[in-house]
């Protein structure tokens, strides 16, 4: 019973090999897979919402498949998928260029007001010299 896990599309329990999912979804999403890339085969300037459309997969199905690259976009010039944060399409990675500037800036900002706030909190210096080089 070691191997024994919720399948993450379903919730039931199953054996557990190398995928995530039981058989049933496994199959189900191959299925979904070779649907959307039949049909890009035949229409590779497709945008996603065609493919949504004429396949009836869903959208975040065929972003899982990009995702996992599955589905190579270099071969489909108009297929792109939204930013997590603001939906503008992009084509890789998880944000566009202008939310992953925002969220770094971000990040850099309160790294910042961090040291700060530890500068002024931490009793005695914050640098320690060792000088045992000898
Ligand atoms: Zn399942
Ligand atoms: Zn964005």
């Amino acid at each position: 019973m070691k191997n024994l896990a919720n399948c993450e599309h379903c919730g039931k329990l199953f054996i557990k090999h190398s995928q995530p999912v039981c058989i049933r979804c496994h199959k189900a999403t191959e299925d979904l897979f070779s649907k959307v890339l039949r049909y890009l085969d035949q229409n590779n300037d497709a945008t996603l919402q065609r493919v949504t459309n004429e396949t009836g997969v869903a959208e975040k199905r065929i972003i899982s498949f990009i995702k996992a690259g599955r589905i190579r976009l270099a071969k489909f010039p108009a297929l792109a998928y939204p930013c997590e944060s603001c939906r503008s399409p992009i084509r890789q990675a998880r944000l566009c260029r202008t939310c992953r500037t925002t969220i770094l800036d971000d990040l850099e900002k309160s790294e910042r007001e961090k040291q700060f706030e530890q500068r002024k909190t931490e009793p005695g210096p914050s640098v320690y010299y060792t000088n045992n080089r000898t």
